[in-house]
């Protein structure tokens, strides 16, 4: 076993065991999402280099230091998509679906060169849902509803739901300085990371998971103090829809958000179930981003759920969906009566709709294929060797009671369907 190849680091096998869970919660998404008419959207997993770079910013954690960048064979430079907003208004606004107002999701795997651990992978997953030409806010509660929506759906518990206003470019820009200054008084106090943010992205300062950074940021001048007129009041509707609904939330003066083109509403749902790996979900409006990429103005919002994390936050507070089981193990010995059982097993499966029935397959003892019976799970075991060949019927194991009947084979669908 020494020298087998192994999988990359921080890139995962998701194993049978487990992609059940990934299946129901992947519908239960799915489901939510068309009953607010978002509709899929397949784009690429690698797309050129500078679509990142100008869509996420120069500056973020994300092109610094995180993009899986390669030349192809032709020598143009490309990334494994670190995120799907990109990707996404690329494939609106170069097949004209920007001409109108669109509610799109997505789902796949996204590559960032992070340290891997606990909730932090090379490749993971993403549900990513985006809407394009609504200008808010109305459909920034319908966004965050609907996330709250999925949380009930899968019986989730133990997130709550942060928000914030970024406001106007302008009004930023205005808070950029006054937050520059401030930190600028305080520099002694500055990590690493903090001190050479300070000239390129200083409101990532605030977003700092360094415990030591936390009072010095929590007592730094608010965003939301000098938020423009248009952005408050956007802002205080969006609340207000939130409180109609009865949906619990924090306003989080220090959610800014990683990447630069966020602006106006963000939101964030955040555990304390899974460390410092906490944010199962984060979003917000990014209206700048169509025209940044070159594109006729659309305005945009659009959230992701880390699907990892989200199955995590399912498993530790115990509320992994259920998983269906088989119904039938078909045990059958002797060529002829193996013959028999697969014939027998598609004549049920025609008979019985959603019928899960695994039949044996390459033969052994009956003492051995009942060992494989009884680990399947199964709700009955089908028997049929010489003797029920010869009769037409099979042997009827009810494995939770351990009776057995005998049914005759043409009467074995209607047994089933009990
Ligand atoms: P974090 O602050 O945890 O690094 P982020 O701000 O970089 O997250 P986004 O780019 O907003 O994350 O991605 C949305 C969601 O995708 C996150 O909230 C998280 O659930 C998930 N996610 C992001 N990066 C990773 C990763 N490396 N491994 C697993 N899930 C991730
Ligand atoms: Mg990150």
């Amino acid at each position: 076993m020494a020298d087998i190849i192994r999988s990359i680091r921080g890139m995962n096998d998701i194993l049978p065991d487990v992609t059940p869970y990934w299946q129901a919660v992947e519908t239960a998404l799915k489901e939510v999402l068309s009953g607010y008419g978002y509709q899929e959207i397949r784009f690429p997993i690698v797309e050129k280099t500078e679509l990142f770079c100008r869509s996420i910013g120069e500056v973020t954690d994300i092109v610094e230091k995180e993009m899986y960048t390669f030349n192809d064979r032709n020598g143009d430079q490309l990334t494994l998509r670190p995120e799907g907003t990109a990707g996404c208004v690329r494939a609106a606004m170069q097949n004209g679906l920007l001409n109108q107002t669109q509610r799109l999701w997505y789902m796949g795997p996204m590559f960032r060169h992070e340290r891997p651990q606990k909730g932090r992978y090379r490749q993971f997953h993403q549900i990513g849902v985006e809407a394009y030409g609504f200008n808010g806010p109305d459909i920034d509660a319908e966004m965050i509803l609907m996330t709250a929506r999925i949380w009930k759906k899968l019986g989730l518990t133990g997130a709550t739901l942060q928000i914030n206003s970024l406001g106007s470019t302008e009004a930023r820009l205005a808070y950029r300085d006054v937050l520059v200054a401030y930190f600028e008084n305080h520099k002694e106090q500055l990590d690493e990371d903090s001190q050479r943010r300070l000239s390129s992205n200083p409101l990532r300062i605030l977003d700092s998971k360094n415990p030591a950074m936390q009072a010095l940021n929590d007592a730094a001048p608010k965003l939301i103090d000098h938020l423009d007129d248009t952005s408050r009041q956007e802002f205080d509707t969006l609340c207000q829809s939130l409180d109609d609904a009865g949906l619990e939330y924090e306003v989080n003066p220090r959610l800014v958000r990683g990447l630069d083109y966020y602006g106006k509403t963000v939101f964030e749902w955040v555990t304390e179930h899974l460390g410092s790996q906490g944010t199962i979900c984060a979003g917000g409006r990014y209206d700048g981003l169509v025209s940044q990429l070159g594109g006729k103005g659309a305005t945009a919002i659009g959230f992701a759920i880390g699907i990892e994390r989200l199955i995590a936050l399912l498993e530790t507070t115990d509320a992994l969906p259920d998983i269906p089981s088989i119904d039938v193990y078909f045990v059958a010995v002797g060529e002829q009566a193996a013959r028999q059982s697969l014939l027998l097993a598609e004549q049920l499966r025609d008979q019985v709709e959603n019928l899960k029935l695994i039949t044996h397959c390459g033969g052994g003892s009956f003492k051995n294929q009942f060992k494989r019976a009884d680990r399947s799970g199964a709700r009955w075991t089908l028997i049929l060797g010489d003797d029920e060949l010869s009769q037409q019927v099979v042997g009827v194991k009810t494995m939770a009671t351990g009776e057995q009947e005998t049914v005759a084979w043409d009467a074995l669908a209607s047994y089933l369907k009990l």
